[in-house]
Parts: structure tokens; sequence; C-alpha cells
């Protein structure tokens, strides 16, 4: 079967009788809401087989359409590399699901909770349920594994779900739309296009848990439309992920990972490295390796096929005004090639010790722009991320432990690599988020599960009921029972 057959044969048609797949005016979007909330309260998805099989077609739903999902998200960037949409978009899509499939049926069953010894023989549990429906708002960096991300775990959690997709990647959320259409009955998911506007419909809307991910600045507008309806909210956002070089480091190791995770979708990753702090000292040597490390994993970047491009025109033009405002003032670029305002290629450049109030250091770079900031002594570097909102990821590079747990004990980030970058994020065994200004909540595998389930409490009594004793009128039993308690 062609990618075309894929689309060509599009299922909508059984299904429009009922509830929609692709929806394009809030008209519609309020309709299809009313219709999936009634479903997931009168068929709520407690068997393990539904979710399993609503797992599968998402897995058919990728390894049906891997080409087709790659050219797509490349026309929206203008180019991105295959290669990536396969390492950083479909390989985590994939992993995902296999680890939501493997311990799923586990993770729904009720569990067996501790119980103090005054109420037993009674007993505790907890059981996950489905919250009902979902909502999923998904940005234009990582299109396709930020709405891939969430749907597992809702699925998994036995939820019905409503996307929207980010109208800044038109190409893929349509192709994705379509691709939904035909792999979910539109009882189950159902994809919103749209621009802004239905947008902030969409956040209105009174979903059992809204999953929104995208700029901290959006997400405060986000947790405002859902506060009047108590929507909880899981907020998935982006902020300054810092790298610290602690004294002693191995520069090279370090520039390898820094730069790959700067150049990764040409720097546009929530949780790429945004500025490294490092001594002095170093600098020059930093700056050196990191030329020397373009040239062997980016040689002839114009044409280049590894090399994706920036995502639209304003987005250049943001991160082209901050490195023209700082011309003359330590700009290193470190290929020989300019960017391109055409093709929108943007090769990376490092700048050193940038003021706080210069651009690149006021906002989230999202670019390949690497800001170095110097550091005298650790308390320094801690104190320099401290004084700013909790990053989203942060980033800590030696091998002296004293100070590596230093780092980890005194500051407070959404996660931590330690001589790594990006890779917590690809680990279902840890829950992936922000907080204070980068998220609230987190989600991924068991952690996602929880979070978009209702992890009811349950008390189960039995015959032999010893609060029947404590009824009133409270007598001398009572009494001496309360005296042993009561201090
Ligand atoms: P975006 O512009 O695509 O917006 C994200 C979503 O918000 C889209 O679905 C869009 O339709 C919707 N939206 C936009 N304006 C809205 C409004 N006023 N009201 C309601 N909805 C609105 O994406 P973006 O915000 O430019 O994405 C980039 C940001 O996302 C960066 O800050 C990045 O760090 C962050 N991000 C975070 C993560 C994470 O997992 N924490 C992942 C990727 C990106």
């Amino acid at each position: 079967m062609t990618d075309n057959d894929v689309i060509t044969q599009d299922n909508t048609q059984m299904h429009t009788g009922r509830t929609m797949s692709i929806i394009n005016t809030v008209e519609e979007m309020q309709a299809q809401f009313t219709r999936m909330q009634a479903l997931s309260r009168s068929q709520p998805m407690n068997d393990w087989y539904e979710r399993e099989t609503q797992l599968d077609n998402l897995e058919l739903l990728l390894s049906d359409n891997q080409e087709q999902i790659s050219k797509s998200i490349s026309e929206d960037f203008g180019y991105r590399s295959q290669s990536e949409t396969q390492f950083a978009e479909l390989f985590p899509s994939f992993t995902g699901i296999s680890h939501a499939k493997k311990h799923g049926k586990k993770w729904m069953k009720p569990q067996r909770m501790p119980i103090s010894a005054l109420y037993r023989p009674a007993h505790n549990e907890i059981q996950p349920q489905p919250l009902g429906l979902v909502g999923i708002m998904v940005p234009w960096n990582y299109p396709l594994f930020l709405a891939i991300g969430p749907m597992i775990d809702a699925i998994a959690a036995g939820n019905r779900i409503m996307i929207k997709m980010s109208e800044a990647a038109p190409k893929f959320a349509e192709t994705f739309a379509k691709l939904v259409a035909h792999y979910f009955s539109p009882d189950m998911v159902s994809v919103v296009l749209g621009e802004v506007e239905i947008a902030e419909e969409f956040s209105k809307l009174p979903f059992d848990h809204l999953l929104y991910t995208g700029s901290t600045a959006v997400g405060k507008k986000i947790m405002a439309a859902a506060a009047p309806n108590l929507t909880p909210v899981t907020l998935e956002l982006g902020g300054k992920s810092p790298v610290i070089v602690l004294e002693g480091a191995n520069l090279e190791a370090a520039v390898n990972r820094v730069m790959m995770g700067k150049t990764l979708n040409a720097g546009q990753t929530c949780i790429a490295p945004d500025y490294v702090l490092i001594q002095r000292k170093h600098h020059d040597e930093f700056i050196r390796l990191a030329r020397e490390w373009m040239d062997k994993h980016y040689p002839d970047i114009e044409n280049n096929p590894d090399y994706s491009r920036i995502i639209n025109g304003s987005q250049f033009k943001r991160v082209q005004g901050y490195i023209d405002s700082l011309q003359g003032q330590g700009v290193y670029p470190l290929t020989d090639i300019s960017s391109n305002t055409e093709t929108r290629l943007m090769p990376p450049v490092v700048v050193v010790e940038p003021t706080s109030g210069s651009d690149v250091m006021k906002n989230e770079i999202f670019a390949p722009v690497l800001p170095l900031m110097h550091y005298e002594t650790l308390n320094d570097a801690i104190s320099f991320v401290n004084a700013r909102p909790r990053p989203l990821a942060l980033y800590v590079f030696g091998d002296n432990n004293s100070d590596i747990d230093r780092v980890r004990s005194n500051t407070v980030s959404g996660g931590l690599c330690i001589n790594e970058v990006i890779l917590h994020v690809v680990q279902h065994d840890l829950p992936f988020g922000g907080v204070g200004h980068s998220g609230t909540g987190a989600y991924h595998g068991k952690a996602g599960f929880e979070r978009l389930s209702h992890m009811k409490p349950v008390f189960v009594q039995t015959k032999l009921n010893g609060m029947n004793f404590l009824l009133p009128p409270y007598g001398g039993f009572f009494k001496k029972a309360m005296g042993m308690f009561l201090k």
C-alpha cells in the first residue's frame, strides 16, 4: 500500500453520521466535544484489550506512513532532516508505544495499599480509572512526537482524545489529521486544525484534562482558559536550559554533547542546551572544539542533508535580530557560512558573555545560538541558575562527584542530565516535565498513565467492623480508646 492509498482510503465516511475525525470550525469542535464527552461517560474504556488495540492502531499509523510523515514535517520547516525525524520523533514514539503495551495492563490494575492496624481487617486500594476526554495541544517543533507522546499516555489510561495541532506546522497537521481519521474511530480520537482563534476556543472546552505543550507565555493563557472549568492542566513549557561545565571537565566530551543538543533540529528543541556556564580560561578552547565539531559533523552545512532549517520567517527574523544586536560584541560563527534569510539556514554561532539584558539572555533562544557565560566559583554558577526561572532541563559536565552533587542538590529543574543532554526525555521509565515557569505536571510512561487517570482511593470494609464499637452514645470504651490516642 502506498502512502497515498492510506490517505484516500480514509474511513471518516464510516463515522460521519456520529462523530467527526477532522475538525475545522468552532461549531464542529463543540459538537464533537459534546459527543465524545457523552461517550466517555457511557462507555468508559475499562478493558485493557480495548486500550491495547488503540495502541496497536497508533503503531500502525506510524509504521505504515513514516515517509509521508517525514516529508510533510520537512515541508513545514522548509527542510527538516529525515534522519532527525526518525531519531527524535519516530524512534521515541515507537519505544513509548512498546513501553505502554508492555506495562499498561499492570498499571491499570487496582493496587493494594498499606493500612494502619487500627482499621484492619479492612483494606485499602488505589483503583486507576480513565478521566474521560483529554485535550492535547501540540507545538510545531516536534509535531509528531509531541502529539504521539501524550496520546500514548492518554490511551493507556483509557481516555478519548481531541488534539489541536499547531498552525505553524500546517502541512504535517493536515497529514496527521488524515492519518488519524484512517486509523482511529472518531469516537476515540479527533483532530482539530486551524489558527490561534480555534486554539483559544479549544483551551476553553471543559476537558477532563488538558495537556498543553508550547511556550510559557501561551501556557499562562491556557491555564487561565482552563480555570473557569476547573480543568486540570499539564503544561509542558519552555525556558532557558543551562549547561554547567565543571572545573576539570573533559571539554571535548562536553562540547560533543552540547553541540549535538544545540544543532539537533537547528536548536529548536525545548530541552536544547540554551547557554553554557564555563570558566573564562576554557572559553577559547570551547569555541575551537565547537568549530572542529561542526567541521566533522556538519561539513558543507549549506548542502548537508542532516541540518534542518528554522521553521518560518518570523522565527528566523527573531533570532537573526538577537545575533545582529550583538555584532561586534563577541559573536563567533562556528562555520564559514552565513545565515540565509531566504532558505532559513542558520548555522550555529557562539556568543561570549552577552549581558543579562541582551535578548539572548532574556529569552529562550530556541535556535542554534549558544551564549557562553563565565563563572568563577561553582557557587557563582549555581547562584546564576537559581536567580532565574526554574529551567526545564539542566546539564552538568564533569567528573568530580562532589561538585556534581552540589549542582544536583542545590538547583531545581524539570529534569537533570549528568554528562549528557536531552536523553532524559526518551527515558520512558522517568517522568518528563518542567517546574515553575517551565511547566506543571509530568508525563511519559507510568507517570503519564497516572497523570491522565483518576487514581481513586478505595477503602474496603469487612463484616468484622471495629468501628461499630465507636458509635454513640459514647461510653466508657470510647473514652478509653480516645484516651489512648489523644495525647
Ligand atoms: P505553537 O505556537 O505551535 O503553540 C503551541 C500550541 O498552542 C498550538 O497548538 C497553538 O495552536 C496553540 N496556541 C497558540 N497561541 C494560543 C493562544 N493564544 N491560546 C490558545 N492556544 C494557543 O508553539 P510554540 O509555543 O511556539 O512552541 C515553542 C515553545 O514550546 C518553546 O517555548 C518550547 O520550549 C516549548 N516546548 C516545550 C516542550 C516541552 O515538552 N516542555 C516541548 C516542545 C516545545
